[in-house]
């Protein structure tokens, strides 16, 4: 890149202090000249780039880019980087690294539809929102033969491949970012590429095939996102030994169930609702006895009912067609069908008061006889199971009548279980058209796209859960980016002034410390069936007070210090999102039910409940015993961690740079709190600061030792000494290590330019 060789000798001295003017580069002593490039503060807050008219003392005059003429305080400009370094590439290439320098650089390329940038090893990916002509088979040919370089998907994509081969060790894509910011985009564009690759058995396009399955099912219009991913997602894509697609494996994790029953206005349930009710032919209509959307209770809750762009109807039919590559056959896709409009229905299902204490039963009329008909099972069956409960109170067996509210709870949790059943058979039945080739000698890439960290005005248990499992994959990130950076150089003995970073390490262990942490407390209150949400609270209060990362609020309230600011969370729900009883009534009633998907989710549940004696968590007598959702969860991300520790990672960040979802809009405030949030700044700032290309002694005698003019010795610590002194590397441009030698930005370039032209 044009600014590489002028890079480390401007570089700004690195300081581990915080304090943002020194962090950035020495801009204290900065006297601004005329006619200089420097960036201002508009009243609105947003950076500028002007240039000076004239400084006198301590104030300046500065033409802003519109043209208009302002007088500002001296001390409040921060130096540009000059021209020629405009929209590098790299972002490690800048001389100046300010805030306003990234969010310039972002911007410049980003109004001329480059959307990616490296920061160092991080790729960072601005959605555009719009079409941008850098995908496809021309694009993907030229990665492959890298006769493009410039930072895309493709070439991290690319990247994991040749390190996959060369290494021999499996290799991950982590992809990060909020809501809307495009990491399930990303996620399939790498995967577009990867497939390219091919298989020779269709093998790459039943992969490519899962996202419409995966995505109806999963996503949803959210009031940031119309198409918001709903639950995380690993896919492990394996390769045989000769380096072609063989295989594939996903893996989901904790679907948001509650938006089946229930879900905020302007916003929608899962696509597959409408995409039935759209895109039936009239037979399945008729068998399903489908209604207009805005007929069923469930969605007409939301009052949102289309997506702008969207037509529900073809998709109905590309998922379809999907879901016939991946092997679903006819009849399991009838069931399928069967079962959104089962849910749909239910909710549908109302009930009528039998006596003074407010206990019901169901009504019999078009919902309930509807719902019974589809699932395969009797009405009687079907009253029971939301009418009545079993339960053992003094080893004796009684039933209880449920009340209005009891039973409407239950008939809710019964459609959120019978939804997250058929997701997960979903994923299952993909999982094993995928295993075609389960040639395991090979090696795997695998992508994860997984929700970002979430702070808004509510914060509930699934952000909770979302920002726990973003504080594991921040540890990782830091880990591999930083402590390995710095362990290296402590590990070979050079001087190198540590760099302080964030460090979360406590707020995990707030997370996860047993047994005092917020996860061991919400499960050993989740027990208790008297605590409610305000004694977990108290509790949560009484046991962490003195913990740095965590702080109690008043009622039902407290808040967490997370890696990327601090969230307030209320309590209100947690103990039944955690607990997320489906009651042995329901069990045995999806038990006794036709239709095989419910029937088979049922026989598993009953199965685990037999298997009580290994199952810390007991709920209360009669319930099913399960695990609660939090150490679910928790296992499911140690086992995640645990296997992205044996990969080698690629980086991705995806940033979004409005909020209205629209092309050309950047808003810098939004997009420098991401960057912060994602640690893009941060890795700037080391990489740069540190040593960021290494070689041992060994490889660079060999490389480079024929350059010596007069070969004194063999070894090749004193041949690499030779060779440094022959290029007259200045000393603050390396250091050598017991090991390995350690070079600035830009350093061996020259060396490279001399080697190659000998
Ligand atoms: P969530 O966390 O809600 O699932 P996300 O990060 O997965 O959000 P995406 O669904 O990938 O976000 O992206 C949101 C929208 O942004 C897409 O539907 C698409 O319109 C647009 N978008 C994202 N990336 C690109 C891209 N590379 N090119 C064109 N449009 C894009
Ligand atoms: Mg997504």
């Amino acid at each position: 890149g044009g600014g590489e060789a002028d890079s480390a000798s401007s570089a700004p001295a690195p300081a581990a202090s915080s304090q943002r003017d020194t962090r950035w580069g020495d801009t204290s002593s900065y006297g601004a000249k005329k006619k200089q490039r420097v960036f201002c503060q508009l009243p609105n807050g947003d950076w500028a780039l002007c240039t000076v008219i004239t400084t006198s003392g301590d104030e300046s005059v500065v033409k802003v880019p519109e043209g208009k003429v302002l007088r500002l305080q001296t001390e409040s400009l921060q130096p540009a980087n000059p021209e020629i370094l405009d929209g590098v590439d790299d972002l490690m290439q800048l001389s100046y690294l300010s805030e306003p320098s990234v969010l310039y650089n972002l911007q410049y390329r980003y109004s001329q539809d480059m959307i990616y940038t490296k920061a160092g090893p991080v790729l960072v990916a601005v959605n555009p929102f719009k079409k941008v002509a850098l995908y496809g088979d021309e694009y993907i040919t030229a990665y492959r033969s890298k006769t493009m370089d410039s930072p895309h998907v493709y070439a991290i994509a690319d990247s994991a491949l040749r390190e996959m081969k060369r290494d021999e060790v499996n290799q991950s894509i982590i992809i990060s970012g909020e809501s809307g910011a495009g990491k399930t985009e990303t996620a399939k564009i790498a995967m577009q590429y990867l497939a390219s690759l091919g298989g020779g058995s269709g093998i790459e396009y039943e992969i490519l095939q899962t996202n419409p399955i995966l995505e109806a099912f999963g996503n949803a219009k959210t009031l940031r996102n119309d198409n918001s991913s709903r639950f995380g997602k690993l896919i492990e894509i394996h390769f045989s030994t000769t380096g072609r697609i063989c295989g594939a494996m996903i893996q989901t994790f904790l679907l948001e169930k509650s938006r089946v029953v229930q879900c905020a206005v302007g916003e929608r349930s899962y696509h597959i609702f409408y995409q039935l009710c759209a895109g039936a032919p009239p037979t399945l209509r008729e068998k399903l006895n489908l209604k207009k959307v805005d007929e069923y209770k469930y969605l007409k809750q939301s009052c949102c009912y289309s997506i702008a762009g969207v037509d529900d109807a073809q998709m109905f039919r590309t998922v379809t067609e999907a879901m016939n590559i991946v092997h679903i056959s006819k009849e399991d896709q009838d069931n399928v069908f069967a079962m959104v409009s089962a849910v749909l229905w239910l909710g549908d299902v109302s009930f009528t008061i039998i006596d003074n204490e407010n206990h019901v039963e169901i009504i019999v009329e078009e919902a309930a006889e509807t719902v019974s008909r589809l699932l395969g099972c009797s009405i009687e069956d079907l009253n029971l199971a939301l009418s009545k409960r079993h339960m053992k109170v003094n080893n004796e067996n009684i039933v209880q009548k449920l009340t209005l509210a009891q039973a409407t709870d239950t008939r809710d949790a019964l459609a959120k279980a019978l939804y997250a059943s058929l997701f997960e058979w979903l994923v299952e039945q993909i999982n094993k058209s995928l295993s075609v080739g389960k040639r395991r000698t090979g090696r795997s890439i695998s992508i994860l796209d997984i929700y970002g960290f979430e702070s808004f005005d509510k914060n509930s248990f699934e952000q909770f859960c979302i920002n726990y499992a973003n504080e594991r994959l921040q540890q990782h990130f830091n880990r591999h980016l930083f402590k390995l950076e710095q362990e290296e150089y402590v590990e070979d003995g050079i001087d190198w002034a540590k760099v302080e970073f964030e460090d979360n390490q406590d707020c995990l262990n707030l997370f996860e410390k047993k047994p005092l942490g917020l996860l061991s407390l919400l499960d050993e209150e989740s027990t208790f069936p008297n605590a409610t949400d305000l004694t977990f609270a108290s509790k949560l209060k009484q046991h962490l007070d003195n913990n740095s990362c965590f702080r109690g609020e008043r009622g039902k309230a407290f808040t967490v210090r997370h890696y990327a600011g601090e969230v307030a969370y209320d309590t209100s729900g947690f103990l039944e999102k955690n607990r997320d009883l489906l009651h042995m009534d329901s069990i045995q009633f999806l038990a006794k039910c036709k239709l095989s998907i419910p029937q088979m989710f049922a026989s598993k549940m009953l199965a685990q409940s037999d298997n009580l004696e290994s199952v810390p968590y007991r709920p209360s007598v009669a319930d099913s015993q399960k695990l609660s959702v939090a150490m679910k969860f928790k296992g499911q991300l140690f086992q995640l961690m645990q296997r992205l520790e044996s990969t080698t990672p690629h980086f991705i960040r995806c940033i979004k740079p409005n909020n209205l979802q629209l092309p050309a809009i950047y808003g810098q405030e939004l997009v420098l709190q991401q960057l912060k949030c994602c640690g893009v700044l941060e890795v700037v700032r080391i990489s740069r600061s540190g040593y960021p290309t290494r070689m041992t002694h060994q490889k660079f005698a060999r490389r480079y030792g024929f350059l010596l003019e007069d070969v004194a010795s063999q070894d090749p610590l004193s041949v690499s000494v030779a060779i440094l002194h022959q290029f007259n590397i200045l000393p603050e441009m390396y250091q050598v290590g017991y090991t390995k030698l350690f070079f600035r930005t830009g350093q061996i370039g020259k060396l490279e330019n001399t080697r190659n032209r000998t």
